[in-house]
């Protein structure tokens, strides 16, 4: 388009998040990602904007709504029913040239992965993939530093300008995005100080939901932005979709998880066998380090970590769990953290808020028992 320029920053203005929607159902990401876009809306004073793409979807836009979007771009076409790289990118990429959102968030699932570095590319701006954390304003940023990092109070509180291409840069209205970085070793900020968009994606439960407002449900604005799309867009076809009959483990919508290391190598049929009973007592689920899933002894869906979910339960066991920096990525912000591992020195006691140093085969019957008694 004529009139659009990445490297043009004063022409972009509001937040968006891609509205990721399978079969007419949203996906939670996305009602997550609306609740951390409103809050960066609201550090910059703008609109939060949803980008709804589909065949028939309108029916999702007072969820968003409800969440706090204030708008939502509405794209319906048979041609969208299906995700496609081709068209959803063409669609995004036309409303993007349009209207010029100044931030634009996707979920870091298997089609935002594919669809937000198609789009950053086309538009020639930049995208942080999987962001554990996001901020715009100054002072709320550097108290995050301050509560998270181990750089100095003195250090953070002189931040705020960046030397690019050798002049300086006002940080105050950049979206500052961070992940880890190094193999979960660091965590790092950065900034896409030049161009617009500045695009991220962000992992499943990692941001916090807002509750759920009627009032905002039935007040949200809905616009159909211009967009051409015709069958000769599309390179692949959909023909089908069959869905895997092994039920996904749902570990990031969980009360109770029970994960289990490369410590029950000893019995490792035992080891599950109990996790599974201990999260049977709970009403919880069972997931697993990686050092777990690597050996074969779960399903990837069940890893938590850096590389696996993000999960935030009111209970989290570690069962022979060492606490490696990427999984506590994973697990550290769960509400209680009971810990069962025969190594003191382990790490996961750093961050647990129950600690139990011995053999997890005799601890775990313990646990089931004590905890079936008290349910009777
Ligand atoms: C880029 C990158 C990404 C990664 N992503 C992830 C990720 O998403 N998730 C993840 O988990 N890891 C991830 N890892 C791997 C991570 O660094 C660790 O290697 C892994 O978490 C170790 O798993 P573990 O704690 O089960 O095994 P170990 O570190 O081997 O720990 C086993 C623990 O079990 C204890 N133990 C042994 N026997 C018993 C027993 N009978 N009773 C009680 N305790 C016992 C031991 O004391 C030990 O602490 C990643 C690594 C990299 C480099």
């Amino acid at each position: 388009m004529e009139n659009f320029n990445s490297a043009n920053i004063a022409d972009f203005k509001n937040v968006w998040v891609f509205c990721e929607q399978r079969q007419g159902e949203l996906m939670p990401t996305t009602l997550e990602l609306i609740s951390e876009g409103r809050k960066l809306a609201d550090e910059l004073g703008v609109e939060l904007c949803g980008i709804l793409l589909g065949d028939k979807v309108e029916g999702l836009v007072p969820q968003l709504g409800a969440h706090g979007a204030d708008k939502v771009y509405l794209c319906e076409n048979p041609l969208l029913a299906t995700y496609t790289t081709d068209a959803y990118t063409k669609v995004i990429v036309e409303c993007v040239e349009q209207l010029k959102p100044e931030i634009m968030l996707f979920g870091a699932s298997n089609i935002g992965r594919d669809l937000a570095p198609r789009c950053a590319a086309r538009l020639h701006t930049g995208l942080c993939a999987d962001c554990t954390h996001l901020d715009v304003d100054m002072p709320i940023y550097k108290d995050f530093l301050k509560k998270s990092s181990t750089l100095g109070d003195e250090k953070i509180d002189k931040m705020g300008t960046v030397m690019v291409q050798g002049e300086k840069h006002d940080v105050s209205r950049d979206l500052k995005m961070t992940r880890p970085a190094f193999g979960g070793h660091l965590m790092a900020t950065i900034i896409c100080p030049r161009f617009r968009p500045a695009m991220a994606t962000v992992r499943p439960g990692v941001m916090k939901l807002s509750a759920y407002d009627e009032a905002k449900a039935a007040s949200v604005k809905v616009e159909r932005p211009a967009f051409s799309l015709a069958d000769e867009d599309l390179k692949t076809r959909v023909r089908e979709i069959v869905k895997e009959t092994r039920e996904m483990v749902d570990l990031t919508g969980a009360d109770v998880v029970v994960s289990v290391g490369r410590g029950i190598s000893k019995d490792v049929q035992k080891g599950i066998a109990l996790a599974e009973e201990l999260a049977e007592v709970l009403g919880g689920v069972v997931g697993g380090s990686r050092a777990a899933i690597d050996s074969g002894w779960l399903p990837a869906d069940h890893q938590v970590g850096q590389t696996g979910k993000t999960v935030h339960p009111k209970m989290y066991f570690a069962l022979g769990i060492s606490g490696a920096i990427q999984h506590k990525a994973g697990m550290q912000d769960s509400e209680n953290i009971i810990a069962v591992n025969k190594n003191a020195a382990a790490p996961i006691f750093e961050v647990a808020d129950y600690g139990i140093c011995d053999d997890l085969f005799k601890v775990v019957p313990m646990l089931i028992e004590a905890f079936k008694a008290a349910k009777d």
